[in-house]
């Protein structure tokens, strides 16, 4: 038994010794089998919600509805869940109110998959009533029960096959992939929040590449509550066939650009696992589908995921779109062009200025991140063919660039060397927008390397600034 769950186990035996049957369930049963690490440790027992509040002194009652019921145990937390049934489905979607249930096995048939459906008694047994190993062993996933029935008591399960399958490779059953193309209209009733879920974690998964061709060939995303940006479904859609239509503007593409573009989608995907963070890979995504910050703001909030998400995805695409041209257009410059050395020198000062002006815009950690993203994923900068072409003179690129980025005086104007109530008594002007705009011109020459970030060199910039607006 791994670590973590020989950690819960004086959770299982002090349920037990009061006489209720308590198991390991679920996916962390799923994940000791196959060798993996847990991510949580679900505990399900016969006893009522009242009964584990009153069995343990450290208790959170989560999701008391669902009867789940959160224990602090050794600093760690653990949901545990009475054994329920879920017999009242409204509108394709889990219910609010369960039946709490005596039977582990009750328990064990509402759950979505057979890999999912396996539980493990304090002495190691196996649960496995509906052969959840034999799957695994062969590599199938599988509904519990009549798929058909499944995935309409709860749509939701469409998605979490996708994600399932992709995790751990495994093919879908020829009866769940049915079930999955019939029944992909319900995912209409599905808050874009629990997709959003999911989503999230194909993505953050080790296969995000087979989620995401699982999506295309089942065209399950068209369906959700909410329309999805346009590039999000033409990416589905192309990634398996290529169509020949931009739906974005209307236009007709030709097929070569068409299947370039798809090309370079799955080539990103396919390194995404590289990243590990997962805003670094949403951002890997939609640069690949070519979005604008605009475009993969609304992604994000049609699929509800925080502000600050947000702000960090479109801080990282803020600095793709401002040097991803560039870089793409100095590569052309190279040694023996026409244009010459001189040529070279000045391009590269030139960029080196405007990473600098960049890293200022969108901050340190979204211009480390690009980087990342960058020598993880060349492509989305040099195109699906040019990464290989070009790769040691790629690398002095970024490393250029790197150090610039560590060797920059300053960041942001909270790193400089005079604030603005330095300028306000160097003045003697009572504060206004002026104030914001000479921080900023100030932040900007000392992160050019025009001027010292020093306070004397910097107050008499100030002054010849000043100087020079009034005149
Ligand atoms: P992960 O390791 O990714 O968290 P997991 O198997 O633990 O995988 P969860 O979403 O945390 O997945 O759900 C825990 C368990 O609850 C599942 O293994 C499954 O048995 C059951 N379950 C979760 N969601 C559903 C659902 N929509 N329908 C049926 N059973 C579900
Ligand atoms: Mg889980």
């Amino acid at each position: 038994m791994s670590e973590a769950l020989t950690k819960a186990l004086p959770l299982l035996y002090a349920l037990e010794q009061r006489g209720y049957e308590t198991v390991f369930v679920g996916g962390c049963v799923r994940d000791t089998l196959l060798g993996k690490p847990l991510k949580d440790v679900d505990i399900a027992t016969a006893a009522s919600p009242e009964q584990v509040i009153a069995t343990f002194p450290h208790t959170v009652p989560t999701g008391l509805q669902h009867g789940t019921v959160t224990v602090v145990h050794e600093k760690e937390t653990y949901e545990i869940t009475t054994f329920r049934t879920e017999s009242a489905y409204e509108q394709y979607r889990r219910p609010t109110q369960v039946q709490f249930v005596t039977s582990l096995n009750e328990d064990l048939l509402r759950r979505d998959f057979t890999i999912n459906s396996m539980a493990m008694r304090y002495d190691e047994t196996i649960i496995d009533p509906f052969h959840g190993q034999d799957d695994l062993r062969s590599g199938l996933l599988r509904c519990v029960g009549d798929a058909d029935a499944r995935l309409q008591e709860d749509a939701l399960r469409i998605v979490r096959a996708v994600r399932f399958a992709a995790a751990y490779e495994l093919r879908i059953a020829h009866m769940t992939w049915r079930a999955i193309i019939r029944h992909r209209g319900l995912l209409a009733h599905i808050a874009m929040e629990r997709v959003g879920l999911e989503l999230d974690k194909m993505i953050a998964g080790s296969r995000p590449y087979r989620a995401a061709s699982l999506l295309a060939s089942s065209g399950m995303l068209a369906y959700t509550k909410d329309r999805l940006p346009a590039a999000i479904l033409e990416a589905a859609a192309g990634y398996k066939k290529s169509s020949k239509r931009d739906t974005s503007s209307g236009a007709t593409v030709s097929p070569e650009a068409q299947s370039e573009r798809m090309t370079l989608v799955a080539q990103s995907m396919r390194r995404l696992h590289r990243l590990e963070d997962n805003e670094d890979r949403w951002a890997a995504v939609c640069a690949a589908l070519s979005m604008q910050i605009v475009q993969a703001s609304e992604l994000f909030a049609l699929l509800r995921y925080s502000s600050s998400r947000t702000a960090r995805l479109a801080a990282i695409l803020g600095v793709h779109g401002a040097m991803a041209p560039r870089l793409h257009q100095n590569m052309n410059i190279a040694p023996g062009h026409p244009d010459g050395e001189g040529e070279i020198v000045q391009a590269e000062s030139e960029l080196q200025d405007h990473w600098r002006l960049t890293v200022l815009k969108y901050g340190m950690s979204a211009a480390e991140s690009w980087l990342g993203i960058v020598v993880a994923i060349p492509e989305l900068v040099y195109g699906a063919a040019a990464a290989n072409q070009r790769l040691a003179s790629i690398e002095d690129e970024w490393n250029r660039l790197r150090q610039t980025l560590h060797s920059m005086a300053v960041r942001s104007i909270r790193e400089l060397a005079v604030k603005g109530k330095d300028l306000l008594s160097l003045t003697g002007k009572p504060s206004g927008p002026w104030l914001g705009q000479l921080l900023q011109s100030l932040v900007e020459a000392a992160a050019l390397g025009r001027v010292p970030n020093e306070k004397g060199p910097l107050l008499d910039e100030a002054a010849a600034v000043l100087n020079k607006d009034e005149n």
